[in-house]
């Protein structure tokens, strides 16, 4: 498996990056061995597209936007992967946001390249294989990267901390924005958009006038660099679409894209290590066999739970061969 099978295009590519997919998500070490030697060769192919999160409660028309956007995006020339992080996907096998077949317009085209998420694993395991998958189809030449998720929680949080440009599509209705507003996840946000504009432009002015007035009394938690935009769009009419790729763009422009991709990198690496470290945890033969007591122990109240967890830590640290 190499880069420049990644990189020839055309069907061949596309069986390259499928297959290099399958690497990256098999968990047989060897093919993890593999996919990390892919990985480092694809590293200075990547880093060249634009990386747009996008999310939005089930029905807010994510599907709808991301094909009007990506098809507007290929006919000015670029290159277009959708990636997906689900969280029911890894917990239920079923999966919120559904099969990406949907998008039949978008899929069909030679420079799209549409995957959903991968079907295992916790949640941190599937955001961090979608971050690795981020790195493969830039190698491969996509040069606009959109990584979608639902409006439920972590998965966001994770997308907005893998993207340069995190855009929260809202219904054109007050109660929906108020809930994101309370969640936090407004903060988050790079880019909002009142999506299905075309459903009531009344209701969709009077949100866009609530958000942007709401943006203003919280400020910008999340430290960007940029200021918030608020715009309406309709996947429906393609009212906007074009308007909100030029909003990405200016708030590319305006930010320290490095900086933030720099930072996105190290929580990723911590993020690595404390799962791997997690993982040998429980693996451990001995704290297994020694954990069922202690839990006994601290549900008895004989013995404080932060004694116990010295105890299995000390336990490991000693067990655990170095090097
Ligand atoms: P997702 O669950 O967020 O991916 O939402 P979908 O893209 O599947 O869209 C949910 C529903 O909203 C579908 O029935 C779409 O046809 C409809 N829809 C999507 N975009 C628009 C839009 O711009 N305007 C209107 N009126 N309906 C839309």
């Amino acid at each position: 498996m190499s880069v420049d099978a990644l990189r020839q295009g055309g069907p061949a590519g596309r069986r390259a990056l499928a297959k290099a997919i399958t690497l990256l998500e098999s968990s047989l070490p060897a093919h993890r061995a593999q996919a990390d030697a892919l990985l480092t060769a694809c590293l200075p192919h990547s880093g060249g597209a634009v990386r747009l999160g996008l999310s939005g409660v089930p029905g807010v028309g994510k599907s709808s936007f991301i094909e009007a956007l990506g098809l507007h995006l290929i006919q000015q020339g670029h290159r277009v992967a959708v990636l997906a992080v689900d969280p029911s996907s890894s917990l239920s096998g079923g999966s919120i946001l559904g099969d990406k077949t949907r998008m039949e317009r978008l899929s069909v085209q030679e420079a799209a390249f549409i995957r959903p998420s991968p079907s295992r694993g916790v949640l941190g395991g599937v955001a961090s294989h979608t971050r690795e998958l981020i790195r493969i189809v830039e190698a491969a030449g996509y040069d606009v990267v959109i990584v979608e998720t639902v409006g439920v929680g972590q998965s966001e949080v994770a997308v907005a901390g893998m993207t340069d440009c995190f855009c929260l599509l809202q219904l054109p209705n007050a109660g929906d924005e108020l809930q994101a507003i309370k969640r936090g996840v407004m903060e988050l946000a790079d880019l909002v958009v009142i999506h299905k504009a075309d459903l009531d432009a009344a209701a969709a002015m009077r949100a866009q006038v609530h958000i942007v007035s709401s943006l203003r009394l919280h400020g910008q938690a999340h430290g960007a660099s940029a200021p918030v935009e608020v715009l309406q769009a309709s996947s429906l009419t393609g009212q906007g679409v074009a308007e909100v790729w030029q909003a990405v763009q200016r708030q590319q422009a305006a930010q320290d894209r490095d900086a933030r991709r720099h930072r996105q990198d190290i929580a990723w690496l911590h993020e690595r290590i404390q799962a791997g470290l997690q993982q040998a945890f429980h693996d451990h033969a001995a704290v297994a066999a020694r954990l069922p007591g202690l839990e006994q122990a601290v549900r008895a109240g004989t013995l404080a739970a932060s004694t116990a967890a010295r105890d299995l830590l000390t336990l490991f640290l000693r067990n655990t061969p170095h090097g």
